[in-house]
């Protein structure tokens, strides 16, 4: 079974500066961490994992990010973390991807690491894992567009993955949140889910992971490697445009009344009120 995480590094600060002219996030110069759901995510597939411990079947935990250079660092981090290996998409094709062209590069990494070609299925014992949404473009939209492109059934909001053998097949049992309460769902393989954090409490990188993560071949590829058309992908193969990216700016007519007396500041509130149409009656 191979289990592949989405791993999505997000700046580590609510300080996210944007591009005015381009309408892109400005990346550089921030401290950035592993998207926190994604870390849920991973922990996830390692406790679906250690459910297989010892046997010849125990999945291979897979964790794929797309994004610059600087996206190594999470996947070392994933590795540290426990990840058997780790694949990052990074070419200058892929800048400016919107959530379509993410999902077209993520979908095409899959299906490299799966070694399938485009319109063939994914083997049966294969599972998809993102987080619900990442915190910088809050879409959460990424996993699902994955399922799509990859024809996956996808559970989102999970918060509880179980595997079910029967007859020698594997389908996963999920519960995932709705507005009041929960719905168990029964998912065949192969499938893609999107969790929440309530799903577990994600563990820490060991010394040993540190050390095997630093060492780690974790390969790069492009859209080459991916035998994908550059133009489905970055900014040409982006169909959502931004306008106009703006910080609110907030003016406020703010006047300053000082009186000796309270009975005279009250009689100035009720005049003020007054004139803006607000009588006491
Ligand atoms: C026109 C346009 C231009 C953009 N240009 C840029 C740009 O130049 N540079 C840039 O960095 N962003 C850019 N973005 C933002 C980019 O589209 C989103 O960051 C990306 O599509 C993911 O969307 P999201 O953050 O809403 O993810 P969500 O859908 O909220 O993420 C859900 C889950 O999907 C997975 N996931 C999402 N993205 C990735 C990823 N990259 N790798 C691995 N897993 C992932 C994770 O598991 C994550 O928890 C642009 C967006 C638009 C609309």
């Amino acid at each position: 079974m191979d289990i592949y995480v989405l791993i999505k590094q997000v700046p580590g600060t609510s300080n996210v500066k944007m591009d005015e002219e381009t309408g892109t996030m400005i990346r550089t110069d921030t401290e950035n961490v592993i998207n926190p759901l994604d870390e849920n995510a991973l922990q996830a597939a390692f406790d679906l994992r250690s459910g297989f411990a010892g046997s010849e079947s125990s999945p291979r935990v897979v964790a794929v990010s797309m994004g610059p250079r600087p996206a190594m660092g999470a996947l070392r981090e994933a590795l540290a973390m426990g990840a058997d290996a780790a694949v990052l998409l990074c070419d200058k094709a892929f800048a400016g991807s919107d959530t379509i062209a993410t999902a077209e590069a993520l979908a095409a990494g899959i299906r490299h690491q799966a070694g399938i070609t485009p319109g063939q299925p994914l083997p049966d014992d294969t599972l998809i894992i993102c987080g619900e949404r990442a915190t910088d473009g809050e879409t959460g939209q990424v996993g699902p567009m994955i399922a799509a492109l990859l024809g996956l059934p996808v559970s989102t909001y999970v918060r509880r993955i179980e595997t079910v053998e029967r007859g020698g097949e594997l389908s996963l049992l999920v519960e995932r949140i709705v507005e009041d309460g929960f719905e168990r769902v029964r998912l065949a393989l192969p499938a893609l889910v999107t969790v929440v954090k309530d799903i577990n409490q994600p563990g820490f990188p060991t010394l040993a992971g540190k050390i095997a993560a630093k060492n780690a071949d974790v390969p790069v590829l492009g859209p080459a490697e991916l035998g994908i058309d550059p133009a489905i992908v970055g900014l040409g193969g982006s169909p959502t445009r931004v306008i106009k990216v703006f910080r609110p700016k907030f003016s406020r007519d703010t006047r300053l009344h000082t009186y000796d007396n309270s009975g005279k500041a009250v009689g100035a509130l009720v005049e003020f009120l007054g004139e803006r149409g607000i009588g006491l009656n």
